[in-house]
């Protein structure tokens, strides 16, 4: 282990059909949990995400599909069997948020804030243990 701020060198995932297979070779951020309007419906309930730099993230498979939710924000999931797996913004193009969920753990990551809990559901009970933003939170 180098810092807590990092994760492994080396993390690999998958969807849940594993079509579509990818490694880190780089660092990967601490996961995020994102709570905003847009992350609960594409992925049923909140995304929790680590980072990579886009330069670090190798992606095989024929069955990844981008769903552009605005101009700037897209969604990376499996055309075929629906998993949630990666998140971009035109604004940080270096940069690609990877659903934490499909990297074949031990991931070595932990998980370090929520993010956007204004428009987290009602059902949900947030970790009183990490911190937890509004939608104030800088990105
Ligand atoms: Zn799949
Ligand atoms: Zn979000």
């Amino acid at each position: 282990m180098t810092s807590v701020a990092k994760g492994p060198t080396r993390l690999e995932g998958k969807c849940l059909c594993e079509s579509i297979i990818y490694e880190i070779k780089g660092d990967a951020r601490p996961v995020v949990n994102c709570h905003c309007s847009r992350c609960r419906r594409h992925t049923g309930h909140f995304m929790a995400a680590t980072a990579a730099a886009v330069a670090d993230v190798t992606i095989s498979g024929e069955t990844l599909r981008w769903y552009d939710a605005t101009d700037q924000v897209q969604y990376g999931f499996c055309g075929k069997c629906g998993s949630t797996l990666f998140w971009r913004t035109a604004r940080r193009s270096d940069l690609m948020s990877i659903a934490a969920g499909t990297l074949t753990p031990p991931t070595g990551l932990k998980t370090v804030a929520a993010i956007y809990a204004d428009y987290g559901s009602d059902y949900h009970a947030y970790d009183s243990t990490i911190p937890t933003h509004g939608e104030d939170f800088p990105r």
